[in-house]
């Protein structure tokens, strides 16, 4: 029988944290929790640690970790930043026990820029990731994906429309790729003009049609930057330039995306919007898991599957993402602090929801350089660009 796969699970209380649990709890002879993290939400996270009983725990704030570490004496737990790396590098065993590694695997499910320091930590100490963080390569594409290649590790997508891609490039990496086709489902203001934009609020924002998903990625789907962050996402992953990714808005949510080669074949991935299809595809890598889930039945799809371009003029963070990676340097880094600072305000009422991309252009314009940044420049600049928007605001 193979090995249990043993897994660091990073943001375990979050959207995907939860599902990845659930996966994981289908095939208990495969998978068991070595680490889990979370932030602040520890009614759930104290359930979890009783259940899956980690080897360690972290949480954001030091007096959590007092709290549980009390609880669960078994545990070892730390807090905050150097505990997320220490979780994602492994680093909690005894040393005297030997040099062996305590996990093969490191979901990263956090949100935002923290998850870049962690993923950098998991692959400097050689572990499998599967990454649903795409803050991570939106800031640090450049730096990650050099870094993963040194040490030989494939980054294995969480995402559903990168998962989808990673499928169909499967058995067809070397052949060339002439169109990456990534599908949106244009999110609740599909077809909307800029003027109805305009009054949009935080409950009118965060009702998704088709996908349950957290806060910060549920606005980003309304305004659409959350497809600009996944085009530069794409864009690392697969080694493709950003003019060779094409949006297609397809409000149905079937087909994950697709990639057309030079061949002019296209391969798509479909399948029911349940993000435990990518996590599974992920965690059971190269293997695939069987789910006990609905089958996506075609024969019901009563309006068919269809398929238009998103309004630029509408969606403007598509286009500021474009250029902000075309443009290169530090810009994606500052896009996206600008863009978290930014949701957190929406969601809190401080801003309207078109100051979204209006401050995002104006922080770009203000702190944006042609110098490619290494990790400490990055942080840098993601510092800055989160002072300065806030003053802004
Ligand atoms: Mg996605």
């Amino acid at each position: 029988m193979k090995e249990k796969k043993r897994i660091v699970l990073l943001g375990s209380t979050g959207s995907i944290g939860t599902q990845t649990l659930d996966v994981m709890e289908r095939y208990p002879d495969r998978f068991e929790a070595a680490a889990l993290t979370c932030g602040r939400n520890i009614a759930l996270f104290r359930e979890q640690l009783a259940k899956y009983r980690p080897a360690f725990a972290v949480c954001e704030r030091k007096s959590d970790a007092d709290m549980l570490a009390a609880e669960f004496p078994g545990i070892g737990f730390s807090w905050g930043e150097e505990g997320l790396i220490r979780a994602a590098s492994g680093d909690w065993s005894d040393k005297a026990s030997g040099s062996v590694k305590p996990a093969d695997l490191v979901v990263n499910a956090l949100m935002g820029m923290r998850g870049l320091a962690p993923t950098y930590a998991a692959i400097q100490a050689d572990m499998e990731i599967a990454l649903a963080n795409k803050e991570t390569l939106v800031a640090g594409g450049n730096v990650i994906m050099k870094a993963a290649a040194d040490k030989g590790i494939e980054i294995l997508p969480i995402d559903s429309e990168h998962s989808a891609i990673f499928q169909c490039l499967t058995g067809n990496r070397d052949k060339k790729i002439s169109r990456i086709l990534l599908t949106a489902s244009g999110g609740p203001f599909r077809g909307w003009t800029r003027d109805q934009l305009e009054s949009v609020t935080p409950e009118m924002a965060l009702k998704h049609p088709n996908w349950t998903m957290g806060r910060k990625i549920t606005i980003d789907s309304a305004s659409m930057m959350n497809k600009g962050l996944e085009m530069i996402e794409a864009r690392w992953l697969f080694d493709v330039p950003m003019d060779k990714i094409t949006v297609l808005v397809h409000p149905q949510s079937i087909v994950h995306s697709a990639v057309e080669f030079e061949d002019t074949s296209v391969l798509a991935q479909l399948g029911i919007p349940d993000m435990r299809v990518p996590i599974s595809v992920a965690l059971g890598y190269p293997d695939r898991l069987a789910l006990e889930l609905p089958k996506l039945d075609l024969f019901s799809l009563k309006n068919g599957l269809t398929f238009e371009e998103p309004d630029p003029g509408v969606f403007q963070c598509l286009a500021i993402a474009k250029d902000a990676a075309a443009r290169g340097g530090n810009r994606p880094v500052i896009m996206n602090a600008a863009n978290e600072i930014l949701v957190e305000a929406f969601l809190e009422k401080k801003v309207g929801f078109l100051d979204i991309p209006r401050i995002i252009i104006e922080m770009i314009e203000k702190l944006g350089s042609d110098d490619e940044p290494d990790l400490a420049a990055i942080f840098e600049s993601d510092a800055l660009a989160r002072a300065k928007t806030t003053e802004m605001i």
